[in-house]
């Protein structure tokens, strides 16, 4: 196919917070797709926080991004060309092949999304990754129990807005907190029973004035300072549900750990730590349920949408800093 196509390379590792000079934005010629190959448009692609310990030359559960090369992601789009035997033109795709305005595939990853049920971009958001990241951490580790309480950090967020919902679902009492009035007022919206701005209140006062009898699971996507002190405000066989640590990700000196980790055998607490992508065996599952959550108006979700391929860098580093409420995305080429 004739054209160019625009991609986003990581060009230098960040010290800190990173910032735009780490990437370029690089134009390569549309790929013809060879037998067995896909070609993609993609729609949206999606920036997340997991990127960011990527950009650093560490090793991990993922490997670094390599410099030079177009960064990778979770994308959705439609195929422009097919001549791999279970795609067919036309169809919608969400891949991994993100920060790419088409994507070239052996089909490896990719799966069809219905365009009819909801919009394409939730596949990327509350019916994909993060929404099953919430539903697998609260009911397989959580295993909430109707009357319990639940306090979910980052709640604004992609991960935390579906976790706080579910856990209503469940029957739970559910706090949350997030960085700004404008979050605080959605989380309400959602039904939570209380929410806060992190910064206007600390937790441990938010747990005095809502659940004076502490909490029993705390769905934890910030780490750092919240993690104490959830850990002070968990009661006996309380859970940890460790999905992220984001105050952490932009540290160049690993921060001492919580200071009273010895309430975890006191309390006889449980934390467990998980890698989503370990567990896809379980996501058209989660997809079935989610899905009718959403139809029944019980799973409500919002998305910050970044317009352009070459704002990326800008849409990811504004959700280093909070600037999304629920899931940020960058649109790049037409939706269905
Ligand atoms: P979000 O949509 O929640 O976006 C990130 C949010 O983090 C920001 O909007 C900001 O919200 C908050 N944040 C940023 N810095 C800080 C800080 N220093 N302290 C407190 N909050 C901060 O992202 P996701 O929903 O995609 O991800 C949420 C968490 O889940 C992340 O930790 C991520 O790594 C983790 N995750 C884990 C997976 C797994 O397999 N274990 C899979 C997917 C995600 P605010 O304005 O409220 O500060």
């Amino acid at each position: 196919m004739d054209g160019v196509a625009r991609e986003i390379r990581l060009v230098a590792r960040p010290k800190g917070f990173p910032d735009e000079d780490l990437f370029e934005l690089a134009e390569t010629p549309i790929p013809d797709p060879a037998e067995g190959q896909l070609l993609v448009r993609n729609a949206y692609f999606s920036v997340d926080p997991y990127m960011r310990p990527r950009m650093n030359d560490v090793r991990s559960y993922v490997s670094p991004f390599t410099l030079g090369e177009a960064m990778t992601g979770g994308a959705v789009g439609r195929v422009a060309v097919s001549r791999h035997p279970g795609f067919d033109e036309g169809d919608w795709v969400q891949h991994g092949l993100g920060w790419r305005e088409w994507a070239l595939s052996d089909g490896s990853g990719v799966r069809k999304v219905d365009p009819t049920g909801a919009p394409v971009s939730t596949s990327l958001g509350a019916l994909g990754m993060p929404g099953f990241t919430a539903y697998y951490g609260l009911f397989e580790l959580g295993r909430p129990e109707p009357g319990e309480t639940v306090f979910v950090s980052g709640a604004a967020g992609a991960v935390g807005s579906a976790a706080g919902q579910m856990a209503k679902i469940a029957g739970c009492r559910v706090l949350g907190c997030a960085g700004s009035p404008e979050k605080v007022a959605w989380l309400r919206e959602l039904g939570f029973d209380h929410a806060f701005d992190y910064r206007e209140q600390t937790l441990r006062d938010a747990v005095e004035t809502a659940a004076p009898d502490g909490i029993d699971i705390y769905f934890d996507n910030v780490g750092g300072d919240q993690l104490e002190a959830a850990i002070g405000a968990l009661r006996t066989r309380g859970r940890i549900v460790a999905c992220g640590s984001i105050s952490r990700y932009n540290d160049v000196e690993a921060a001492p750990g919580p200071r009273n980790m010895f309430m975890v055998v006191t309390k006889r607490l449980r934390i467990q730590g998980y890698i989503i992508s370990d567990h896809y065996d379980g996501f058209g599952d989660f997809l079935a349920r989610a899905q009718e959550w959403v139809r029944e108006g019980r799973l409500h979700y919002r998305e910050t949408v970044v317009d352009g391929i070459e704002n990326a860098p800008k849409a990811f580093l504004g959700l280093l800093r909070g600037e999304n409420v629920g899931k940020m995305l960058v649109k790049v080429g037409p939706d269905a």
